[in-house]
């Protein structure tokens, strides 16, 4: 069986100003006392990431991005491209995230195009998936989580370094998560997809859960077969909470 780095990266969505660097100080010390056997990634908002990535050079934690354009430049207004992202010191970007699936309406067709942006630009994508409580509820999940993987995942992605993150939406932000078996029965179903697909790059790469992980829950969640780590919204926020995630891997 493929041995599998965890990798633990918190998405702090839109929040944190300049005084917010702290906390990635006080990780960035506490790492360096002693080390993580994850690899521990935090994303800031975009206007974050010069400032984090050159206050984290030295440390063990990357920086990356919650999004990026599709095109490397151009008139998109308010847009930041994958080679933006890594000329202000990204190396990994989140993408297809639930909430910009929802509110900015993108499909697995433009989460692809980006998955390709991202390669471009040499920075690390991982890629969000994750059913609706309507779809579970109607015992759509794998169904829907497929579709997913096979949309969302460009080909060019074999024998490159990438992430998935299984985000079931009912589960972002709200303090509810499946059972450890729903967890796995998902992510049993997207490794099988990986290998299908990427052949070996399928046996390595991290599927990480995603959906009010805690300083609690996290250790059982990371136990489970085939989760290589966690992408962590609310709890990554603080360097006291994150850490106990970043440990539990
Ligand atoms: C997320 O935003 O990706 C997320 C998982 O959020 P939370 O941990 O707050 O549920």
């Amino acid at each position: 069986m493929t041995q599998i780095r965890p990798l633990i990266a918190g998405n702090w969505k839109m929040n944190g100003l300049t005084a917010s660097l702290a906390e990635a100080s006080t990780l960035a010390q506490a790492l360096a006392a002693q080390p993580a056997s994850a690899r521990v990634a935090l994303c800031p908002p975009a206007t974050l990431i010069t400032q984090m990535s050159r206050l984290l050079d030295e440390s063990a934690i990357l920086v990356g991005g919650q999004d990026c354009h599709a095109e490397p430049k151009g008139a998109f207004t308010g847009d930041i491209s994958a080679e933006m992202l890594a000329d202000a010191g990204a190396t990994m970007v989140i993408l297809g995230h639930s909430e910009r699936r929802a509110l900015c309406g993108e499909s697995d067709d433009t989460v692809r195009a980006k998955a390709l942006a991202a390669l471009r630009g040499a920075l690390e994508p991982i890629v969000c998936i994750g059913e609706t409580l309507t779809d579970r509820e109607s015992g759509r999940t794998l169904e829907v989580v497929s579709a997913q993987v096979r949309g969302s995942l460009p080909d060019a992605l074999a024998g490159v370094a990438f992430a998935v993150a299984y985000e079931p939406v009912w589960a972002i932000g709200t303090g509810l998560t499946p059972t450890l078996e729903q967890i796995e029965e998902v992510h049993v179903a997207i490794r099988g997809l990986l290998v299908e697909r990427f052949g070996t790059t399928g046996e390595g790469t991290p599927i990480l859960y995603g959906g009010s992980v805690n300083a609690k829950n996290a250790a059982d969640i990371l136990k489970v077969a085939e989760v290589g780590g966690a992408l962590v919204g609310g709890a990554s926020l603080k360097c006291d909470d994150y850490i106990q995630i970043v440990r539990a891997a």
